[in-house]
């Protein structure tokens, strides 16, 4: 629905360059119309909401985006200021955060009529943890050869890690996964048949054609086997006996938060493990802060490990700027480059 919806918020002031969530996700509250009400028929536009929260550990553009939502309701923003590009997360990052995150407990209780419990916090952090850590398994099952999933497969199993994190629905879903999964790698059946190349896909999904590319790398015998933003819902770090102390330092230790020198030592980390041939890097028109191939990034990757990279053009919604002929045409070449090497 996106491209349809994008519009609409263009037509109100919010450029085509910005954000194609904040450009959907407004255009369809002007449109008045929801993706939900196929699943849910009593929920026919974007629900009001009573409070809403942000952290700008992703990008600026959260903040302002739901600062339109709040100023529409006339409800409360509430939020985290995290700073951006960090080397090393130190005590003083963990600490500013965290004091943030204490004082948002007061703001919502105002708000909300559930006083906060301490308890309870520790119960759901706890299994948000275990569900990072089996998330992070599952992901990790992607290191075997033939690899038994793709990254297109872990951008749909990891809605229970977006959405239902801190539940134990979440934690059971991914241990039925998860021996799944081991079984295919113990019969060797592979997510693509003969795997022959194995890439890494680093930026955003191109929400409108996973099927698309999905089956494009499969029939070249190509299996995008991980991706950085698969690996965005691993939180490591949780501990409930420390609850806000480590939830400030996980949410701060993710990938997109961090330095280009940071997370050139971790691709580079991803290439070794996960046995990568080739990388696609994603430049998508409308997310700078999760494109990572505009400065100098792949090149510089390929010249200390000798792993080739290829860049795409699109976008994680706004399929104005993504040509799929374009695309092929070069993730073609790419395989051929890779059957020469
Ligand atoms: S990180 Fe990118 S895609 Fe995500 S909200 Fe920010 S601008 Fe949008």
């Amino acid at each position: 629905m996106a491209t349809d919806l994008i519009p609409y918020a263009n037509a109100i002031g919010y450029s085509p360059e910005i954000c194609s969530y904040l450009t959907a996700d407004i255009g369809a509250y002007l449109k008045k119309v929801t993706p939900l009400s196929k699943a849910y028929s009593d929920i026919k536009s974007i629900p009001k909401p009573n409070v809403l929260v942000f952290n700008t550990n992703q990008c600026r553009e959260v903040q302002d985006w739901f600062g339109w939502f709040a100023n529409e309701f006339n409800v409360p923003l509430v939020g985290i200021s995290t700073p951006r590009t960090i080397g090393e997360v130190t005590n003083g990052h963990i600490t500013f955060i965290a004091k943030q995150m204490e004082t948002l407990v007061k703001d919502l209780e105002k708000v909300s009529t559930i006083k906060f419990e301490l308890n309870k916090l520790k119960e759901v952090l706890a299994l948000s943890r275990e569900c990072s850590e089996l998330w992070k398994k599952v992901l990790d099952t992607a290191a075997n050869i033939p690899s038994p999933l793709t990254f297109f497969d872990g951008t749909i199993h990891m809605g229970p890690a977006v959405v239902m994190r801190g539940t134990k629905q979440a934690v059971d879903y991914y241990k039925l996964l998860l021996v799944e999964l081991e079984e295919r790698v113990e019969n060797h059946i592979g997510a693509v048949d003969n795997e022959l190349f194995r890439l890494y896909w680093e930026g955003m999904p191109i929400w409108g054609r996973l099927r698309h590319y999905s089956e494009l790398f499969a029939s070249l015998n190509a299996c995008v086997v991980a991706s950085t933003y698969c690996n965005s819902w691993i939180f490591s770090a949780f501990d409930e006996n420390d609850p806000f102390r480590s939830m400030a330092k996980a949410y701060t230790e993710l990938f997109i938060v961090r330095s280009d020198e940071y997370k050139e030592k971790y691709l580079k980390k991803m290439i070794d493990f996960f046995k990568i041939d080739g990388i696609v890097f994603h430049d998508a028109k409308t997310c700078p802060h999760n494109t990572n191939s505009r400065y100098g990034m792949p090149q510089r990757i390929e010249l200390e490990t000798g792993v080739p990279n290829l860049v795409i053009n699109g976008d994680l919604n706004d399929l104005r700027c993504l040509s799929d002929e374009q695309s092929q045409t070069s993730i073609e070449a790419f395989i051929e480059q890779l059957e020469s090497n």
